[in-house]
């Protein structure tokens, strides 16, 4: 069996509603998908975090290298790309792209073996996960203190166990708007921030003194992600656990987290620290550490099903017992027309809990309809 076809596919819908993490507001949604097809029709798909055109053409450019070679050498194919752009995309689009590659490849492997890729990987450790709500993002009304408390209510309401705020917007704000949020979903749900590297060492500390006693689940990017010393200056001044590395790639970007001792808690995105492969080693290597291993998680159903592989396979964060602590799935809640259109079977949650999907490779079906739909031009 050959790989005979690469193809990308960038998709793009607008939003109802624009609404802003802490550098920027977003009003469309992008996704970009790679569909890798052999000589014998089978089809696997993967998806790219980051810029989707530069993404695409990154793939493109690679794609000459794939065709022609055993989709079922994914080891292989992994270090050949990696090999052939080191002396210019260790880390990035060349990354991001080899995911996408990478997350196809599985896919493939999973479809021609007839098993889901979490069996492949030697799972499942859990058939289900629980999620936490993604959400609480700015929106383009003064009363962000009564919206955020009215739409964290609603993913309690929905059954989820934990939430995600984004912070980043200016200290003071985000101390009301983090206690607004924890007066709204009570004591016993968990309540996570992010900042999206929009602090200094500084600021995060003064933030997260503010708000400690308000039992924050973690504190995530707080700095930007090239500056470890600042990771570690804010983990060593805060009792709340530190979260960072969706802007990180490979082992290697990871390496120096893991030395540095720099988080309790690592975030690598399937779709972008260099796919389903490299993902399952930097899991590995976390426990190695005695890091937690959360994968970001953020794009259409593609994203979210190669991810719910990746994580049937992470291991529990303590050994083997009988009360252990599991992974939790990252659950984006805002919206995005393409998320679950591009799947035939929608992958969602029931009260805050998603079945990891079993059929054949990322377990997902794709509708084609959905990507002429949402074509971008
Ligand atoms: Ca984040």
């Amino acid at each position: 069996m050959k790989i005979n076809k690469v193809r990308t596919h960038v998709l793009e819908a607008a939003l109802a509603e624009p609404f802003a993490y802490s550098r920027a507001w977003y009003s469309t949604r992008t996704s970009m998908l790679v569909e890798i097809e052999t000589d014998e029709g089978l089809v696997g798909w993967g998806e790219c975090y980051g810029p989707a055109r530069i993404n695409s053409a990154v793939v493109e450019a690679i794609a000459p290298l794939l065709i022609g070679q055993d989709p079922l050498r994914t080891e292989w194919i992994w270090q050949e790309v990696y090999a052939r752009y080191r002396d210019h995309g260790q880390k990035g689009v060349v990354i991001q792209s080899l995911s996408g590659i990478d997350i196809a490849l599985w896919d493939l492997k999973g479809k021609f073996f007839n098993q889901p890729v979490h069996r492949l990987l030697g799972g499942p450790l859990r058939t289900e996960i629980k999620a936490y709500a993604t959400g609480l993002y700015g929106r383009q009304r003064d009363d962000h203190v009564e919206y955020l408390a009215e739409e964290a209510a609603s993913y309690v309401a929905d059954g989820f166990h934990a939430v995600k705020l984004k912070v980043g917007f200016g200290v003071d704000r985000d101390a009301r708007a983090v206690r607004a949020v924890r007066e709204a979903i009570g004591p016993d749900i968990g309540l996570m921030i992010d900042a999206n590297h929009a602090f200094d060492a500084v600021a995060a500390i003064r933030l997260g003194r503010m708000i400690e006693e308000l039992d924050i689940g973690w504190f995530e990017e707080p700095v930007p992600p090239e500056d470890i010393a600042g990771h570690q200056r804010v983990r060593d001044a805060l009792t709340m656990p530190i979260a960072s590395g969706e802007c990180e790639f490979t082992r290697y970007g990871m390496r120096d987290i893991f030395a540095r001792n720099a988080l309790d808690i690592l975030q690598p995105d399937t779709c972008s620290a260099g796919g389903i492969s490299e993902c399952k080693k930097i899991a590995d290597m976390a426990m190695v550490y005695g890091m937690r291993c959360l994968p970001h998680v953020w794009g259409s159903g593609v994203a979210m099903a190669a991810s719910l592989q990746l994580l049937a396979v992470v291991p529990a964060f303590t050994p083997p017992s009988l009360s252990p602590i599991e992974p939790i799935l990252e659950f984006d809640r805002t919206e995005h027309p393409i998320r679950q259109a591009v799947l035939a079977e929608p992958i969602e949650h029931r009260r805050g809990v998603v079945t990891i999907p079993t059929g054949p490779g990322l377990g997902i079906e794709i509708d084609r309809a959905a990507l002429e739909r949402f074509r971008a031009s």
